[in-house]
């Protein structure tokens, strides 16, 4: 027979999955998962295995606890490696228990994975320590879903409301107002600091804090819905000075990536860290270029060029792959002038073993002109590989110089065939605090993706901050009709992301702008 995991998928920050967690997913032949499990995490799964989604949000059921439980057992008897993943903890109300119990009587082999459970994880996220040295030395975990009013309950109230200091209730939303009112029934002070922390350690984290008796009242006009913890207890004071999540500088906005996948992670990486929820939506893939002939030939013969410049980190990657395949390596260039347009392409350069002899000091291609504009460029050889379309400025401006230019393709960028959906509707509802594109063709293909639609695309566009990289982007994107918000004065990603922090420190919600 096969085997079973029960896994803890954590309480929804991808980072807070375990290394063992994500190797069961990874050797998993089939995984079977639920609503609280974050769904990138079917990354991890290897391709080809199978993925069983069963449910489980709030009372609406996919498949009722005893069909999981059979479908685990049959997994396992048809002799499948099975990851059965939860959120957060398997054993803390993950009903883990009842699915191990069925595998052990079955005589299936199976393994806990214990997950952060959310009922540590979200009161931490939420700048509650759950205990505390001069506050509380006691912490209890407790259903919320049990009816408080039912005659025969299984919670001692009288025992719980002042014998614990932290109280901690999952499931509990729906029934918070007569959570409260047990509590103060049973002594604990209405004056009791408490908090209600839907979807935490997510970007779409919310928190509403009070005291006991009017928590329920709070939670209501905030319109707060499960999945939520409930956390009461003098602890909950501390988020006053310890709300380290929600504080974070971009926290609770949403940016739009409008980069190609595979350079975005950088980017992508920065702003969650600060706080955002970051949409991609690439506009642009990177692929090879019709053929490969021009590229082949310039390589060849890579030593007659006084100089080889590049524009972009692709062309850098693109032209070294090239290189490989002649069985070459950077020892060919030991003759050549090497400059880069910039730090992100000098650093890939630099990657490869090569310190570029020329990075102007702005990131332009204009710049890279004027920097050689004082040598004698009469005669001399430029090897330019770099996307199939691009501007002319630099090869143009080159020859007017004397120089004789080579430009060779050493990639495209095509408009991926993506579906816009979620994006207009969230353009729609001006759900989007910031749009950011990093290139004319970002920009171009964006709203060649909305063909059809070009009138309402800029009134959408109008109730969100448009971020363009430098001055050629944004002027693309005013031809496109879109008013640019945000613009760095230096034209990097790291320039980018900080002029994108700068305008949204403190700025209102847009809608309110
Ligand atoms: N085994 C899970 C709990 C499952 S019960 C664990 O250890 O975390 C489901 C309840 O967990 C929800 O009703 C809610 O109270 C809580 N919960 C899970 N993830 C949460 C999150 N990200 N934010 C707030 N509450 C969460």
């Amino acid at each position: 027979t096969g085997r079973v995991y029960l896994v803890g998928a954590g309480p929804g920050d991808p980072g807070l999955l375990t290394l063992k967690a994500r190797d069961c997913l990874a050797k998993a032949e089939v995984v079977v998962y639920d609503y609280l499990a974050n769904p990138v995490f079917l990354d991890f799964a290897r391709e080809g295995a199978e993925r069983v989604y069963v449910g489980k949000k709030g009372g609406c059921h996919t498949r009722s606890q005893e069909e999981i439980t059979r479908l685990l057992v049959d997994l396992a008897l048809e002799g499948r490696t099975v990851t059965r993943l939860k959120g957060g903890d398997p054993f803390v109300f993950g009903r883990g228990g009842e699915e191990a119990e069925a595998l052990a009587e079955a005589g299936i082999s199976f393994e806990v994975v214990p997950g952060v459970t959310s009922a540590v994880a979200v009161p931490a996220y939420a700048g509650i320590p759950l205990t505390h040295r001069d506050l509380t030395a006691t912490v209890a975990f407790v259903t919320g879903h049990e009816d408080p009013t039912k005659e025969t309950s299984s919670i001692a109230w009288d025992r719980l409301a002042t014998g614990v200091g932290t109280l901690v209730f999952l499931m509990g939303v729906g029934n918070l107002p007569l959570i409260a009112e047990r509590l103060m029934a049973h002594g604990r002070s209405g004056d009791t600091p408490a908090a209600v922390i839907r979807r935490g350690t997510t970007p779409a984290q919310r928190t509403v804090a009070g005291p006991l008796k009017d928590i329920a009242r709070l939670v209501q006009d905030a319109g707060l819905k499960p999945p939520a913890i409930i956390v009461v207890g003098e602890v909950v004071s501390l988020r006053g000075t310890l709300n380290w999540f929600e504080n974070r500088p971009l926290f609770g906005r949403r940016i739009v990536v409008t980069r190609a996948r595979e350079q975005a992670s950088g980017f992508l990486a920065r702003l969650a860290e600060l706080g955002a929820e970051c949409i991609q939506f690439p506009t642009i893939q990177v692929v090879p270029p019709e053929t490969w002939e021009p590229l082949d030939a310039a390589i060849r013969e890579v030593g007659a060029y006084a100089w080889l410049l590049f524009t972009s980190v692709n062309g850098v990657r693109f032209f070294f792959e090239r290189l490989a395949a002649q069985e070459k390596d950077a020892r060919v260039l030991a003759g050549v002038r090497v400059g880069a347009i910039g730090p992100a392409t000098a650093e890939a350069l630099e990657g490869r073993g090569v310190r570029p002899d020329l990075v102007p000091g702005e990131y332009r291609a204009e710049a890279v002109v004027e920097a050689l504009g004082r040598e004698n460029m009469a005669g001399v050889r430029v090897l330019l590989p770099r996307a199939e379309r691009a501007r002319e400025v630099l090869p143009r401006e080159l020859e007017k110089m004397g120089a004789s230019v080579d430009v060779v393709p050493a990639y495209r960028t095509v408009k991926p065939d993506r579906d816009v959906t979620r994006i207009r509707s969230l353009l729609e509802q001006g759900a989007i605090d910031v749009i950011t594109f990093t290139s004319s063709s970002t920009v171009t293909n964006f709203a060649e993706m909305f063909a059809g639609e070009e009138g309402l695309l800029r009134e959408w566009m109008r109730r969100t901050r448009v971020a363009c990289i430098g001055p050629v982007t944004a002027r693309t994107a005013e031809e496109q009709g879109f008013s640019v918000d945000v613009m760095p004065s230096r034209y990097t990603i790291e320039a980018l992301t900080d002029a994108v922090i700068r305008r949204l420190a403190g700025a209102p919600e847009p809608g309110d702008s």
